[in-house]
């Protein structure tokens, strides 16, 4: 699978670009002119089809109205995040300056649905809520490789809980969840992708989250 981390700053979330029959934007920071230039070096950004958000924080989604108009790719997220991108505070778009969303997604996810590559393959929703309600991982299981947004990191992180919507005991369910995945390549929402034992490092997160009540 052909993947581009597009990273515009280290104050903004990771997008991720599949390069697939049917391409997808996994998130897309906060810096529209910057990743659109970084996808016409790759490919023509007409051919996006979807953009998924990880969950309704501004740092994932605020450059999504010009990237989308952009692109002419649907949005979709997962129902019970969807009321996030409406809200400037809830949506933390006031921590960044910016404001609330005024589009609304083409499509609301939920558990295992699956949004299509083209290619006879798929990314898998896994809903993982802790950080957020509505915080969804997606799973390539052809490449076991997992998306995660803010639900785990690298290096054995895992996502806040003190903002609003969020819940330590469910991020716990979540991590332990995500502990029975095969998981070979793990591509945060923050940080660098890691190939390098990934499910080892996200039993790591799950041990962490537990001393952290
Ligand atoms: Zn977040
Ligand atoms: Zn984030």
């Amino acid at each position: 699978m052909e993947v581009h981390n597009i990273n515009s700053s280290p104050y903004d979330a990771n997008a991720y670009l599949i390069v697939a029959p049917a391409p997808v934007l996994v998130d897309v920071g906060m810096n529209a002119s910057y990743l659109l230039d970084r996808i016409s070096a790759i490919m023509e950004p007409t051919d996006i089809e979807t953009i998924i958000l990880t969950h309704g924080h501004y740092d994932h989604w605020g450059a999504v109205e010009e990237v989308s108009s952009a692109t002419g790719a649907d949005i979709v997220i997962h129902a019970r995040d969807a009321h996030m991108l409406t809200d400037r505070m809830v949506s933390a778009a006031a921590m960044f300056n910016g404001e609330a969303a005024s589009f609304i997604p083409e499509r609301l996810l939920h558990e295992n649905d699956t949004i299509d590559l083209g290619d006879g393959s798929g990314l898998e929703v896994i809903h993982t809520p802790g950080h957020t309600p509505g915080c969804i991982c997606l799973y390539h299981a052809p490449t076991r490789s997992l998306f995660s947004g803010d639900t785990v990191f690298q290096g054995g992180g895992f996502g806040r809980t003190d903002l609003a919507g969020g819940d330590h005991r469910w991020l716990l369910d979540s991590l332990e969840r995500l502990t029975r995945m095969n998981v070979d390549v793990l591509y945060p929402g923050h940080g660098e992708v890691t190939a390098d034992n990934a499910a080892g490092q996200i039993r790591m997160s799950l041990q962490l989250a537990r001393t952290y009540m």
